[in-house]
Parts: C-alpha cells; structure tokens; sequence
C-alpha cells in the first residue's frame, strides 16, 4: 500500500518481484484478490467485525435481488410448489424444476447485484485470510466435493 495515497497497486500486467529481485510467479486471480482485501481490510480487521460484515453483506445482496422485483420490476418471482414427476431421478427432475424468476436484470440492478456479490466475496475472503485459508484452495475443495459426490451432495 502506498503510505501517501493510501491506495494499494495492484498491477496484473507486472509480475510481482520477490526480496531477491527476483521475479515470482504472477498472483492467480483468486490470489491476487485475497492480496488486495487484506492489503484494504484495515477498520474491521476483528473477527466478530468479519463475521458480522459477512451476514451484512449477503443480506445486501438478498436486498439488492428484492429492489430488482419490488422497486425496478426488470425480473419477477412467480413462486409455486414445485411439481416434478414422483419417479423422477435427481437429473430429470432438474428438467422440472423452476427458479421461479421471469425477466432480466436490467443494467442498473445487474450494477448494484454486482456491486453486493463483490462485497460479500470481499468479507468471505477477508474471514478466509484471518482464519490462514487460502480462496483458490477452498474453492478447489468444493469442486472436488461437488464432482466427487454429484447431485447427491447438494440435495
Ligand atoms: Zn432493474
């Protein structure tokens, strides 16, 4: 972080240089990412404060979901039990199964869903970081879970 402005730089075009100058390897997105939330995570730097802000920030996203059907009405939500063939094995009922939305995001509300999914990954990054988790390998875990498991797994 730069002391006079404050600002981290993250550069994806340079490859970081290492104490000896020598050149390291570039950062992975997700690495880099992580890089950059503990470089700014600097006022809610408790756990408590993570957690919490964690909770905050997926409630805004629910939030800006809602906003999208109640406020804009660019996307729509016609729930209704869900039907699907009683002999339906877990692939075929996937077929019957509705998301129960209509509509598209319009641009502004896919800014602002955006904008709230960054922040809540920015607070489950900042949790992986205080608790020595690295994102890349959480998230290589959960696929190798999911694809070893199958559907089974997230019934
Ligand atoms: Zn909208």
């Amino acid at each position: 972080m730069d002391a006079e402005t404050g600002k981290v730089s993250v550069s994806s075009d340079r490859p970081p240089v290492n104490s000896q100058g020598l050149t390291a390897a570039p950062l992975s997105p997700c690495a880099a990412f992580q890089q950059v939330v503990e470089d700014y995570l600097i006022r809610h730097r408790s756990i408590l404060d993570v957690l919490s802000k964690c909770q905050e920030s997926t409630a805004r996203v629910n939030r800006a979901v809602a906003k999208a059907v109640t406020t804009c009405g660019c996307i729509r939500i016609e729930a209704e039990a869900q039907h699907y063939p009683v002999d339906a094995d877990l692939m075929e009922m996937r077929r019957h199964m509705s998301t129960h939305l209509s509509g598209q995001l319009c641009d502004h509300c896919r800014d602002m869903v955006d904008a709230e999914l960054g922040r809540a990954l920015f607070y489950l990054t900042a949790l992986c970081n205080l608790l020595d988790l690295q994102l890349e390998e959480v998230i290589r875990a959960e696929t190798r879970r999911i694809t070893t498991l199958g559907v089974f797994n997230l019934t």
